[in-house]
């Protein structure tokens, strides 16, 4: 906390094409109970040793840093399944306790949460995103390698109860897996009263194994809904801002739908996010071949003025775009279940 008198000035975390990050995204573990397979392999991945991680304190003092010198204000945690981290209520209660106080949301699978979710909720979580791909419980082992599906209905149904509004259903299709429930799962959440986003499968996965040609575009997703009359939301006049979904309205109801075009209309343009990984390393995009450290900076000994300048600089080299249009594409090494989705 500064001192009673002192007046500390506020960094933002601009970069050089005239975008702020004010959104961060905290990844809590590598860790997972599922499989999907467009994020890991059946055998899972080399965790990361426990020393690399960062401690509760560690963790709670970065993102208080980017709260109170860096302009964040508000505060994603995911993983890795966010839920397997022992510690999360109390993480969500110190953030929460930060001034000026973040939005806290979390992106989960479900799995537990039903068991939890008032305790979050009563700590200060504030949103909340589930991932569910499909309705089939078969499926849902054939994509998640894992027979779980009831659990992550438990969970959806207990956010809902707990008052978390809206519940967001995070789906991505496969295709010859999943890509035929476009219109089952619309029909599905406008019953539950979640909103429901598509997100096109990113070249993201932990076995290199992504191809453009296999992923379901947002074009795709949108041709198999045409039955469902949707509006795009902009008509409206509810401008987007820098969210990177594009909202459409289910006929004349109140439901909407998202379908995020990560790939295929990417809106780095607007892009207001920076990601902190598990093990204490700034990412200034999902698709950043470079990461700064502050995890060693950290436990150096450095002060939160030197953790905040660091931090600053990796956002000040961000590239315009994610270039995964370019020829000259890599896929960046890390995992999205290590970077955080
Ligand atoms: N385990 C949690 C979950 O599944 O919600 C949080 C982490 S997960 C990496 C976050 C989101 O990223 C999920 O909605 C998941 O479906 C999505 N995701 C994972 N790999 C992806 C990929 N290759 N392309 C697009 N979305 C992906
Ligand atoms: Fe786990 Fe989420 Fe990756 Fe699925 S998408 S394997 S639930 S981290």
């Amino acid at each position: 906390m500064p001192r009673p008198g002192t007046v500390r000035t506020m960094l933002p975390l601009a970069d050089a094409h005239g975008r702020v990050a004010t959104d961060l995204r905290v990844s809590l573990t590598d860790r997972c109970n599922l499989r999907c397979t467009y994020c890991m392999p059946p055998e899972g991945l080399d965790w990361m040793p426990s020393d690399d991680l960062l401690t509760h304190d560690e963790l709670v003092r970065l993102v208080r840093i980017g709260v109170e010198r860096l302009g964040i204000s508000s505060v994603r945690l995911t993983g890795g399944e966010p839920l397997l981290r022992p510690d999360l209520v109390q993480i969500v209660a110190a953030i929460a306790d930060l001034r000026p106080r973040p939005t806290i949301a979390l992106t989960t699978n479900g799995i537990g949460l039903a068991g939890r979710v008032d305790g979050l909720r009563s700590a200060g979580l504030d949103r909340i995103n589930i991932s569910l791909d499909t309705l089939d419980p078969d499926r849902f082992r054939t994509l998640t390698r894992r027979r779980r599906h009831a659990d992550v209905l438990d969970g959806i149904r207990a956010a809902k109860a707990a008052g978390l509004a809206p519940v967001k259903i995070n789906a991505v299709l496969m295709r010859g897996i999943n890509d035929d429930e476009a219109p089952a799962l619309v029909d599905w959440a406008g019953r539950e009263g979640v909103e429901l986003r598509f997100i096109e499968q990113m070249p993201l996965d932990a076995q290199h194994g992504w191809r453009r040609d296999r992923m379901v575009t947002a074009a795709e997703v949108l041709a198999a809904l045409a039955g469902r009359r949707l509006r795009p939301v902009a008509a409206e006049g509810r401008s987007r801002g820098s969210a990177p979904s594009e909202l459409f309205r289910v006929g004349d109801t109140d439901q909407v739908v998202g379908i995020i075009a990560s790939v295929s209309r990417p809106f780095c343009g607007a892009c207001d996010r920076v990601r902190l990984t598990a093990d204490g390393q700034i990412r200034n995009c999902l698709f950043s071949r470079t990461e700064d450290d502050l995890r060693t900076l950290l436990r150096s000994g450095a002060g939160d003025e030197e953790i905040a300048e660091q931090w600053a600089r990796a956002v000040a080299v961000k590239l315009p775009g994610h270039g995964i249009n370019d020829p000259s594409f890599l896929q960046p090494d890390r995992p999205m279940s290590a970077i955080g989705g």
